[in-house]
């Protein structure tokens, strides 16, 4: 019998704990395969860490891992893969805008198409805000012209993959991992799966825009060597403009159909568009050199304080 992990980062998460763990169980004890849940403290202030303690207490198959201090959404997955020795697992929110009631019908989908991940389409968006929307539907845009792959599109981390996907994540050296565009990367039978994205049951958003930027930036950086190839082109425009502009300036002096000296408008234009170019190309390659400093420092990507119910 194959078992089935089930993987919930929490940051802050109180208000919606209890029925999270309830609902999670319910759809859990409906399959008829093994279970746990891994529950990712990520350096929660509230009573997160209380309340998982308590589930731990009561349940052995809740599996708990706190960090030491708030890492992020991204490396609470990733600890929660590292740590999942079950031959499948699904990664899921804590604030239950993925519904666990799909669980048996993803689980089906896994058997039935023999995926090694089922990813989860979201068809609507019920819960969150125009903004988050609009947001997020140009992002996954942006992102797919801009890389090589084709990433499906809305679709976010909740899907299930299986032990061979887990094997090849965990063999990923890269300290910033987008982790649903890595499994994406990976290959395999990935089938999709749509459903409709609820609205949160309690508390509030943990990704504030700030962390939506970093994150989308992120992905981009990752993924894609296309802002480079822009700021080139970039270059390349700025050159021609100011080769045309000198040309024009050149002979107009000689022809007398232009006037150089009244020119004040074209020179602080040409000023700041050059200075605008220069900065922008610098800008992107400081970018991509941030990224490789933070990779050549090696840090681990998540320090973890305490494990749970891990024999
Ligand atoms: N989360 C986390 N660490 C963070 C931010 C978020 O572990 O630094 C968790 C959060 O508790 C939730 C999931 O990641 O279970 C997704 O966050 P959220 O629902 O706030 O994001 P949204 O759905 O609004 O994009
Ligand atoms: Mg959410």
């Amino acid at each position: 019998m194959k078992k089935l992990a089930v993987i919930i980062p929490c940051y802050n998460e109180e208000a919606v704990l209890y029925e999270s763990y309830y609902r999670t169980k319910q759809a859990l004890s409906s399959l008829p395969v093994p279970s746990e849940i891994i529950y990712i403290n990520d350096g929660s202030t509230d009573r997160t860490r209380e309340i998982l303690d308590d589930f731990a207490r009561q349940d052995n198959t809740v599996k708990l891992i706190h960090f030491s201090r708030n890492f992020g959404h991204q490396p609470a997955v990733t600890a929660g893969i590292n740590h999942c020795d079950a031959e499948l697992a699904v990664i899921m929110d804590a604030d239950m805008q993925e519904p666990p009631e799909l669980l048996p019908d993803l689980l089906h989908v896994q058997e039935s198409e023999q995926a090694n991940v089922v990813y989860c389409v979201r068809k609507s968006r019920i819960g969150d805000s125009k903004f988050k929307k609009w947001t997020a539907k140009a992002f996954y845009r942006v992102l797919n012209s801009m890389s090589e792959i084709d990433f499906p599109l809305d679709t976010g981390d909740f899907r299930l993959i299986d032990r061979k996907v887990m094997d090849q994540f965990n063999q990923f050296p890269e300290r910033g991992k987008y982790i649903r565009g890595l499994i994406s990367w990976v290959g395999f039978r990935q089938v999709p799966f749509y459903y409709t994205r609820e609205a949160r049951i309690g508390g509030s958003t943990k990704y504030p825009v700030s962390k939506m930027f970093t994150f989308a930036t992120g992905a981009i950086l990752y993924f894609s060597k296309k802002p480079l190839q822009m700021a080139t082109g970039l270059g390349f425009i700025a050159v021609l403009i100011g080769i045309i502009l000198a040309l024009w300036f050149t002979l107009g002096k000689i022809y007398g159909f232009s006037n150089a000296e009244t020119g004040w408008t074209s020179m602080i234009t040409s000023v700041i568009f050059f200075g605008g170019v220069q900065l922008l190309t610098v800008g992107v390659l400081g970018n991509y050199i941030g990224v490789l400093f933070d990779e050549i420092k090696a840090r681990p990507e998540y320090i973890i304080d305490e494990k749970k119910n891990f024999d």
